[in-house]
């Protein structure tokens, strides 16, 4: 094993970390992190210390750390037959079989999955496979993607511009101009002092149509949006919103991307946040929970009626010009079959969203009256405690005070927990593994407690 100190150099003069403060981190003003092990809910650092991981890594280890199971799902797929392409109808029984599992668990309406790698490049591919389609139909004008500020969608050319967040686009040259932002459901900081959220869901319909009218909506392809906002602070949408937003999509012929990447899989205690909330998407990206991280994979669930004409696109272009070295890699299909069989047998859909409720619970009754909390939310495996300066006036704090990473450290530091100080607001987020127990949430719980009152009283 290697020292710490080689471990340090190493990092600092090689690696090129995502997300980080690059000049921060070279001049080793923030620690190099490095995680050896893990097990159930718990990883443990370089250093042995044991840390309670209530995000699952980056909301994706679903299942928990360290099972067997998939670990050697993987060393047999990978002993058998590491890697075969997938192009001109190739294909693994794990592919396969996973193909079969994923439909089986989709809403009925889905038809066929196309296998990526990354959520990133899952809502490529939706893009694109939007963009035939209408050229398939004969509206090549009818291509703008509509999306939400606040929606995290990844990180690539498209989907960073689809992503609503001021950093992912600054010194970019983002967004690119087939993408456009409408109001972000964010109940909590958009509505007006007083407006019901009935009232707020109306006010984000209206912005949506005065949109569409603005554009026209024989320009407008799609629109994209994560059943429960995630990176963008982990926010439910306000009551009747996604009924009132697909009337007006259907409306205008405009297709509707549910981005699962968080939700699909179970964390909001059913199979997808589709049915959670009633979506009837024509495209399902699914990734973190497909696989629980223990290997790269991610999906495009496409519906019946876009599949249809895809097929057709294909009897007058030949094969679809679409496919990467490693669509449906086989070390990932294989972890993906593994782990969906665990989800069931370990009954950890229901498990998400029965101690998910509890964790909200809990979350709510200990800290709701906290004169700096604005707002607990959450929905199944999914919790969010957001801090303001002035409650009763809702102003927040400066973004240079970093109340929300503050609190954050204290956590880990005091109590050896991770939750997420998200990216843009004073946001303390939670999505733990489904295997959570609830003597875990307490301990989550008791501990955010603690380093609240520790930074701000
Ligand atoms: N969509 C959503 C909803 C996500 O949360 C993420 C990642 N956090 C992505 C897409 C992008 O996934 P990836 O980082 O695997 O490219």
């Amino acid at each position: 094993m290697l020292r710490n100190d080689q471990l340090d150099q190493w990092d600092r003069e090689n690696f090129f970390h995502p997300s980080t403060h690059l000049a921060q981190h070279a001049r080793g003003e923030s620690p190099t992190r490095v995680v050896r092990t893990g097990s159930g809910c718990h990883i443990e650092d370089r250093d042995g210390t044991r840390l309670l991981d209530a995000f699952a890594g980056l909301y994706c280890v679903n299942v928990g750390y360290g099972r067997s199971e998939i670990a050697e799902a993987i060393a047999e797929q990978a002993r058998e037959l590491a890697y075969y392409h997938a192009y001109v109808g190739h294909g693994t029984e794990a592919a396969i079989t996973l193909s079969k599992m994923v439909l089986d668990r989709a809403p009925d309406h889905m038809s066929k999955v196309y296998f990526g790698l990354s959520g990133s490049d899952a809502n490529e591919t939706n893009i694109k496979l939007i963009w035939y389609y209408n050229n398939i139909r004969g509206l090549p004008e009818k291509k703008k993607i509509i999306s939400r500020w606040r929606g995290y969608h990844g990180s690539g050319l498209m989907t960073g511009s689809l992503t609503g967040l001021e950093l992912f686009h600054k010194k970019f040259d983002l967004p690119l101009a087939q993408v456009i932002h409408t109001e972000a459901p964010y109940y909590f900081r958009r509505a007006d002092r007083g407006q019901s959220e009935a009232a707020f869901t109306a006010h984000c319909v209206a912005e949506l149509e005065a949109l569409i009218e603005r554009e026209g909506a024989d320009t407008i392809a799609a629109f994209i949006g994560e059943p429960v906002l995630g990176t963008g602070g982990i926010v439910p949408p306000p009551a009747g919103y996604w009924a009132a937003i697909q009337e007006v999509l259907a409306r205008h012929d405009i297709l509707l991307i549910a981005d699962e990447v968080v939700t699909g899989f179970g964390r909001l205690g059913t199979m997808f946040g589709s049915e959670h909330y009633g979506l009837k998407p024509d495209l399902i990206t699914i990734a973190k929970g497909l696989t629980s991280a223990y290997a790269p994979l991610s999906g495009s669930i496409v519906s019946e009626k876009m599949w249809k004409v895809l097929e057709q696109g294909t009897d007058e272009n030949g094969p679809i010009g679409h496919g990467w070295t490693y669509s449906a890699h086989p070390i990932g299909a294989a972890a993906g079959v593994a782990n969906l069989q665990l989800i069931d047998t370990l009954n950890l859909v229901p498990n998400a969203g029965e101690t998910g409720a509890y964790l909200n619970r809990t979350m709510t009754e200990a800290l709701a009256a906290h004169p700096h909390v604005g707002e607990v939310r959450g929905e199944g495996m999914l919790c969010a405690v957001e801090f303001v300066k002035d409650r009763d006036d809702r102003v927040f704090f400066d973004a240079g005070d970093k109340v929300g990473p503050q609190i954050a450290a204290k956590l880990l530091e005091q109590d050896q927990i991770i939750a997420r100080a998200m990216p843009q607001g004073d946001i303390l987020g939670f999505a733990p593994p489904f295997c959570l127990s609830r003597e875990e949430a307490d301990r989550i719980v008791a501990g955010t407690v603690r380093a609240v009152e520790a930074v701000l009283g």
